[in-house]
């Protein structure tokens, strides 16, 4: 298929494709908008079965960036990167040196961080061939390193929003919260859950990251086929987009759906499906956003830690406006959220 005909390309600035032999990069850059701001955002690694599924890939999450960023009030645009490979046996210096290089080439309208399969080594190679790179280790007290326990706290705000909202509770305490996926952010979401006194309920398809959480955190472990259909008053989705469709949502037995990963809904209809069923979904880049806020106090300078902790219980307060914006309008969260992200960045209609 034409990337311009791409269901997901929406006009996107720039899409980049870099073939590296001598390192071994193969990866797209892709720049949704910079109206806001520089187009900022992560950098995942993936087997990609095929080309289309990562050009599928990086446009959705690119597009997704711009609304995130313009939904967390920050002053950057939207973008991604994809590398086709496998994070656990494909990485060398060579190839973030490459990466380094592409991301150079862009001249700053692009700004990298880490993504799934990515972490902060891997960007300090990065950040030797570029100074467009975020998600650096830190001195203690400053913005900055690894996003995802910062994405994890304001997924925790955003979960007890829905609560409050959903469900009149003003705390988690015994309420039950299935986690599908415990790596980086599922992981420290745990950890707040935990300590807030939710139950958990896991699965991962990586047998260490669940035993840590059932060891820490006394969660209960089911298998990944299990996860999406347990009772729960929360799903919270933590690894790959596109898990809720047609097939899965039926079987959903929760009364929220709020989560990390980028693009839970495989379409748009399958939150109005949620709407139908009475499930309350938060907008998955409106929750998610804590990473990047992250990475934008440490890039732009704009605060530090102390800052970063007080922007991300913001979360909360803009999830409830989507949720009571969404009751008065009839409408799913998520074309809520579509319509407000897009009238920030110039594309409304
Ligand atoms: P990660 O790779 O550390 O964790 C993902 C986990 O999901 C892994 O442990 C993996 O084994 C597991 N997994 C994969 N497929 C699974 C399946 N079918 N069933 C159960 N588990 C499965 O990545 P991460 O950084 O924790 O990111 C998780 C999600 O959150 C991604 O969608 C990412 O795009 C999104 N996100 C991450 C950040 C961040 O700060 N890291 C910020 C915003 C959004």
């Amino acid at each position: 298929m034409s990337v311009f005909q791409h269901m997901s390309f929406d006009d996107h600035e720039r899409v980049v494709f870099c073939c590296d032999p001598e390192s071994g990069l193969k990866a797209i850059l892709a720049v949704h908008s910079t109206e806001l701001g520089p187009a900022a955002g992560g950098c995942r690694m993936w087997p990609y079965a095929s080309d289309d599924e990562a050009i599928k890939d990086v446009l959705r999450l690119s597009r997704g960036m711009s609304y995130k960023n313009a939904m967390a009030g920050l002053p950057m645009g939207g973008g991604k990167a994809v590398i086709i490979g496998d994070s656990r046996k494909d990485k060398s210096e060579a190839l973030f040196q490459a990466l380094g290089d592409l991301v150079e080439s862009q001249g700053g309208e692009y700004i990298t961080a880490e993504d799934v399969g990515i972490s902060v080594s891997d960007m300090e190679i990065v950040a030797t061939r570029t100074q467009f790179v975020s998600g650096l280790p830190h001195d203690s007290g400053s913005a900055g390193g690894d996003p995802s326990p910062k994405t994890a706290r304001g997924i925790f705000h955003g979960i007890k929003a829905a609560v409050a909202h959903k469900l009149g509770r003003g705390d988690l305490d015994g309420l039950t919260v299935s986690v599908q996926g415990v790596g980086h952010v599922g992981y420290y979401l745990c950890k707040d859950l935990h300590e807030a006194g939710a139950k958990l309920i896991v699965a991962d398809i990586n047998a260490d990251s669940v035993q840590r959480v059932v060891n820490e955190f006394g969660a209960v472990a089911v298998t990944c086929d299990e996860i999406l259909s347990r009772k729960a008053d929360v799903l919270a989705p933590c690894a790959l987009g596109g898990i809720l469709d047609e097939n899965t949502i039926p079987t959903l037995n929760v009364s929220i759906v709020a989560g990390g990963a980028n693009n839970q809904l495989a379409t748009d209809e399958d939150g109005d499906t949620l709407k139908e069923m009475g499930i309350l979904y938060a907008p998955d880049y409106v929750i998610n956003a804590g990473g990047i806020i992250n990475v934008a106090y440490e890039y732009l300078n704009l605060g530090d830690d102390k800052d970063v902790m007080a922007k991300l219980e913001e979360i909360g307060g803009r999830l409830t406006e989507i949720f009571q914006a969404a009751d008065s309008q009839g409408l799913s969260t998520n074309r809520v959220a579509d319509a407000m992200a897009r009238q920030r960045i110039g594309r409304a209609g």
